[in-house]
Parts: C-alpha cells; structure tokens; sequence
C-alpha cells in the first residue's frame, strides 16, 4: 500500500472511531454520528493548523476557542512544560503544600493585573473560575457578616461557562435548556443600558438594567455583578463608552463586588493585557483562563483584590474549596513562559496595530457586501453580521442560517472561524495575536470570496 492509501485509511479508521465513542463538546451529536468529524487537528504553527483529514493547512481564525493568543509551535512554551513535567508528575496545592511555577506564576498576575488584584486562587479553566468566583463572593459577604448578599446580576447573552453555577450566570438560553439552572438568586439586566446605569429612570427599560434590578431586590440581597468586559460567545459586544466605569460607580454605590471574567479578554486579546484596562475599571475579583497558556495547558483562576484577599486570610479555619489540579505546576510553568512571550514580543502593541488592519478589513466588507452590516472589533475580537436588508434591519429567514454558510464557505477555502448568534447571523474573528498584516488581509481576502458565493 502506498503512503497516502495508508493515511486514507487510518483517518477513515479514525472517523468511524471518533463516531462510535466520542461525545463532543457544543456539538451537535445527531450530526456528528452522521457526518464525522469535520476536521481532525494534527499540527499547528504560528495561525497555521494542519487537518489531518485533507492534509491541508487552515488559518486558525478563532484561536481555536478565543484562546491561542500566542499562536501554535511555540516550542519554547512547549521546553518549560516538559522541563517541569520531567521534574515531579504533579504536585498538590492543598493544606499549604506549594510548588516553584505557581508562586512565581501568582506573583507575576500580581504585578500584571489592574489595581490591588494581588493574588489569585487557580483553577483548571473557566467555568471553575466561575463557580469559584461565586463562592469566594458569598464567602466574602459572610465574613463580613452579610450573608444575605448571596444573589448575582449578569448580563443577557453573558456567556460564563458550563458547570452549575457558571452555566447559571451565563445567559444564553440554550446552555439553560439543556438540563435546567441550578442556583437560585440570579438575575440576567439587559446589557449595556448605559443611561439607566448613569441614573435616568424614565428609561422605558430601567426594570431591566443592573440598576433597576438592584433597586427591586435590594442591595442587601446582591453579592456581586459578573460580567465580560466584551461579550465573546454572546456575539462580541463591545460595551459603549462610560459603561464599565457606570457599573464600578454602582458597585460602590451599593457595596456590591464587581466581577469581570476576563476569560477571552484577558492576556492581550482587545489591545490590553486585561480588557477591563480600556476603561481604566479594576474590578474587585477577575476570573482568568484561556490566554493565560494560550492553551497550550488548561489552567485558570481567580484574582482577588486586597479587600477580598485580606477578608479571606483573616479567617481561621479550612477554605473548603479547591480542585486537584489547582496551581498545577505544569501549566504554572507553561502560563509564566506563556506570558514571558507576550511581554518579549510585544504582543499587546501587535494587536494594536492589527486591529487596524482588522477595522480596515471590515470595513471594506460592509462596503462591498451589502448584506454585512455592524462590524466591530477591539483589539484582535471582531465580528460581524448579516442581514437581508441592513437599512431595514431585516434578518435573514431562519431557515437559511446566513452565518452557518459564510463560515462553511471559509473552511472550504481554509479559514476556520465561528457563527454566533440566536439568529446565526453573527460570524466572528478572533485570530491569534501573533497574525501579521498579511495575514490578516489573508483572511479578510477569503471572507470577501466567501461572502461573494452567498446566494
Ligand atoms: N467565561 C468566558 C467569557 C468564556 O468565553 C468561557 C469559555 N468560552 C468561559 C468563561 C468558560 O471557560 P471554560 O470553557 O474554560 O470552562
């Protein structure tokens, strides 16, 4: 049998394989035990993935899952891995045992993160971060001996992760349909209502802002607001001017923590190392994930300001909260080098200066393609939508699944990105923050091809 005969028939091993016994995340499984995989990764580099399926090589258009800031084959990332992997297999954190990566790793947040963020506790990735982030908020308040601040506000079309309590702030119907929400006292505001944030009660929607919500409940009741600086899964919503810092001077008003999950937006990903840093807003907790290892690792956490911080550490007895592989020293070593890259390469100014480029991108497709409309990025998240007729805001039927087919239309020509959106009318781009100006234009050439095939 010759080599590609070979290949053929492992990847047609593979698919059969991968149908029989692998459930896939956010998927749909019907389809997938139908159809196969769509793509098998084999290697990466750069923004460059290679699919084992066709042999050929993709631009990665979303940084996988919004978390490959630094890109793939970075081999020095991959050196400190095995360097403390070969050292000791794992290491617990629990009942004061330590290890090197996670101390320096905890130290070097401190020192990047806004204000007084001075420690953190870690996690294995988002929705952990969540959830603890919503336990560390109610534990906070009990110490201070306010134990009825217990509920949270989120915003619609919030996305926060999947386990209980993170999948209960996210709010995006589907992830509550799937098997119900599980804790009680939580309340989606519509987001981004920045005139009844700043007080203007004749607002016809004022009922449903953070505001509104915490006037009908009670201060008394809210432990904490969560929020993503920019909605990433939602559909990229980028908050208008003033908003954060609206919501700061809330939470102060009310004496209600504010939450950021800067899970995309963190490590470089909208032009600063965090995303609440456009807005000059610190928060008072901050979930952590993806970016932090670019994913070369799972690894996430939670920082905690100095109020928060030092509330904890005055109480004696067991924080009774932890996973096995919290400060798992090899991700720790992979987040410091992870980071170490992001400074060296002054990767923030890169995104930047892509992000012009990206602007430029999208604007030239709003104006050749008359159905894209409302484009928008900060930094390296962008997106953009679709409609029947922008000018009168008609959306496509919704059997025809606009973004599903522009996206479908991308990978045929080899750029991998993502449709959002209740309507699919959103299609996102979120490229590594290591992409070029030729690549970019790379990747603005082919949604241009793509877009012009859409009937
Ligand atoms: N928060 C945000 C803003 C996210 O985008 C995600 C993941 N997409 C999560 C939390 C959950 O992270 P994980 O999938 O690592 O649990």
């Amino acid at each position: 049998m010759n080599k590609n005969a070979v290949e053929t028939n492992k990847v047609n091993e593979l698919v059969e394989l991968d149908k029989q016994h692998f459930i896939h995340p956010s998927t749909n499984p019907h389809e997938l035990v139908a159809k196969g995989p769509g793509i098998i990764f084999s290697e990466g580099k750069g923004i460059y993935v290679k699919n084992m399926m066709d042999g050929k090589e993709y631009i990665d258009g979303m940084s996988m899952l919004w978390n490959v800031n630094i890109g793939h084959g970075q081999e020095e990332v991959v050196d400190a891995g095995k360097e403390q992997m070969s050292k000791i297999a794992y290491s617990s954190a629990f009942k004061g045992f330590s290890n090197e990566p996670a101390i320096k790793l905890a130290k070097k947040l401190a020192d990047l993160a806004p204000g007084d963020l001075n420690a953190v506790f870690f996690t294995s990735g988002g929705s952990e971060s969540n959830d603890t982030v919503i336990k560390f908020a109610r534990f906070y308040w009990g110490l201070k001996g306010k134990p009825t601040k217990r509920s949270f506000i989120s915003l619609n079309s919030a996305y926060h992760g999947v386990t209980l309590a993170a999948q209960t702030v996210t709010a995006i119907p589907a992830f509550h349909e799937f098997a119900g929400s599980n804790i009680d006292e939580i309340f989606h505001a519509k987001p981004h209502l920045l005139n009844c944030e700043l007080g203007d009660k004749t607002d016809p929607n004022y009922e449903q802002s953070i505001r509104g919500i915490i006037e009908r409940e009670g201060a008394d009741t809210i432990a904490g607001i969560i929020m993503e600086p920019v909605q990433g899964a939602g559909g990229v919503n980028i908050p208008p001017e003033g908003y954060l810092q609206a919501v700061r001077k809330i939470c102060d008003e009310f004496g209600i923590l504010f939450i950021a999950d800067e899970v995309i937006c963190g490590f470089a990903r909208t032009g600063k190392m965090f995303g609440v840093e456009n807005w000059d807003v610190v928060p008072d907790m901050m979930s952590i994930a993806k970016g932090i290892t670019s994913g070369y690792a799972q690894l996430g956490g939670v920082m905690l300001n100095d109020e928060v911080r030092n509330t904890i550490v005055d109480y004696d007895g067991m924080l009774a909260h932890g996973f096995t592989y919290s400060a798992h020293a090899t991700a720790c070593a992979i987040a410091l080098k992870n980071i170490e890259i992001i400074e060296r390469e002054n990767v923030v100014e890169n995104v930047q200066a892509m992000e012009l480029e990206l602007k430029k991108g999208l604007a030239f497709l709003a104006e050749k393609h008359s159905i894209v409309t409302n484009t928008r990025c900060i930094g390296l998240l962008g997106a953009f939508e679709l409609y029947e007729d922008p000018s009168r805001g008609k959306l496509f039927g919704e059997d025809v699944f606009p973004a599903n087919k522009v996206v479908d239309e991308c990978f045929k020509r080899q750029l991998i990105l993502r449709a959002l959106g209740a309507h699919n009318h959103i299609i996102a781009i979120a490229p590594p923050l290591v992409t070029n100006a030729e690549e970019m234009e790379k990747i603005i050439h082919i949604i241009d091809e793509a877009l012009t095939t859409f009937k």
